[in-house]
């Protein structure tokens, strides 16, 4: 029996309205097809004369009506996976969702490993748990680029590295996606005596053989929370610097046979090796950013745009006496000179407060995993000290840190408003903002 998708909106000028659907609607088959998720809406529902049937608080409706060419549905779904999330069967020993204590809101406890997700959004699987008939439909809808978690092409220490049990071997499953013309951007996660040495260069070398299906490939150092309870070994700096040596020398090799980098080195490989991110060029149009991989470039050359733009600005007439920028330990340096140029444009007093994760362990150090006890612990300033938190550390859904807090919580806490900010542009705002408060 078809399950179908809940509809939480329907907008104004979409084929949906003019088909007769309302939100609370349920949208059971379209053109025939059950519907499974929002791909096979697109996928069956791209014809222009379409039948959709729906129950309508248990009444069955049969609708049709024409749909012009290139005309959007403007359907709104309570979830884009009607039949429910496939999750992940792996175990594999360096999962930073084993790795989070309990008690975490509960989207954070979820392991996907849904090939559709990987399509929609761009999240990462790792194809162990696909069977005949996902590949049935891989072949018929073409759901091209999947994302994909390598980790290993030698398949026992893949099997290793996902848990140990048995499990297809990536390469052919890749070979396979290919004949069916869909491509992938993978990723490696990089776990020292695992799979970095001889294991990454067969690795990518077997990648490189597969490159007309395989796009790209991010190499991304492992995040060890000090919940994990696999002893794994961190990417240390050295280590760091030795898989950007081994990268560069890939990316010139791919450079040069087909005008493209292929192997993108993880921003944080950068800030541990203490050395500078590529420029933009250097991202091939950023095949990875969905993987944080060329974020801080794009932050930096955000913040070169909006620094050019500060000369022709005049200082603000501020009210703001002193403003801290909170970030975590690994982005810090990069903010200084901003803080610095900023200060020196405003007039205001801007300093940098690196905060270090005790929630999950020193090793991890990007912003977005902050957690609000942390801020509240180690940014207690002066009271005129305006606190800009970055809001990549709030979820899109809730607007919630990873231990819980909201903005409000937060300011209860520190006994003042505080600003939140995602690009330098923000920062700008806020102190030009505030002035005129
Ligand atoms: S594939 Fe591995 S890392 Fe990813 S969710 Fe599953 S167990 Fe965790």
């Amino acid at each position: 029996m078809s399950i179908g998708g809940l509809l939480d909106a329907v907008e104004d000028r979409g084929f949906g309205r003019a088909l007769g659907l309302r939100a609370g609607d349920r949208l059971l088959s379209v053109n025939g097809h059950e519907l499974r998720d929002v791909i096979d809406l697109q996928f069956y529902g791209a014809e222009s004369h379409v039948t959709a049937e729906v129950d309508r608080n248990g009444v069955r409706l049969h609708l049709a009506g024409e749909r012009a060419e290139g005309q959007s549905w403007g359907l709104v779904f309570q979830e884009p996976l009607f039949d429910g999330l496939r999750t992940c069967a792996n175990r594999c020993p360096f999962c930073f969702v084993s790795g989070l204590p309990p008690g975490l809101r509960p989207s954070l406890s979820v392991r996907d490993d849904d090939y559709r997700l990987s399509f929609l959004s761009g999240s990462f699987v790792t194809l162990t748990n696909l069977d005949e008939s996902d590949w049935q439909r891989l072949a018929e809808q073409r759901l091209s680029p999947l994302h994909v978690s390598v980790q290993a092409t030698d398949p026992s220490v893949r099997r290793r590295l996902l848990g140990g049990a048995p499990i297809p071997d990536i390469c052919e499953q890749l070979a396979r996606l290919g004949r069916l013309g869909i491509v992938v951007e993978a990723q490696v996660v990089v776990c020292p005596g695992l799979n970095d040495g001889a294991v990454l260069q067969r690795t990518v070398a077997d990648l490189w053989s597969l490159r007309d299906t395989v796009q790209s490939v991010a190499l991304v150092p492992v995040g060890l929370t000090r919940y994990q309870a696999a002893r794994l070994r961190p990417v240390t700096s050295d280590l760091a610097r030795e898989l950007l040596a081994f990268a560069s020398d890939w990316r010139r090799l791919a450079l040069r046979r087909t005008g493209r980098r292929f192997l993108y080195p993880a921003d944080e490989l950068y800030l541990l090796a203490g050395e500078p991110v590529p420029g933009a060029a250097a991202y091939d149009g950023y095949p990875q950013l969905a993987n944080g991989v060329g974020l801080v470039r794009r932050f930096l050359d955000a913040w070169a745009v909006q620094r050019r733009c500060l000369l022709r600005r005049a200082r603000p007439q501020s009210r703001i006496a002193r403003v801290a920028l909170v970030t975590g330990v690994a982005m810090a340096p990069l903010l200084a000179d901003i803080a610095s140029a900023l200060e020196a444009w405003s007039g205001v007093s801007v300093r940098v407060v690196a905060v270090e994760n005790h929630f999950l362990g020193e090793r991890i150090t990007v912003a977005g995993l902050l957690t609000g006890g942390d801020v509240v612990e180690q940014a207690q300033s002066a009271p005129d000290e305006l606190i800009v938190l970055p809001g990549v550390m709030f979820d899109a859904e809730g607007g919630r840190t990873l231990d819980g807090w909201r903005q409000e919580d937060l300011e209860e806490a520190l006994g003042r408003p505080i600003a939140i900010a995602g690009t330098p542009a923000d920062v700008i705002h806020i102190l030009v903002g505030q002035g005129h408060v």
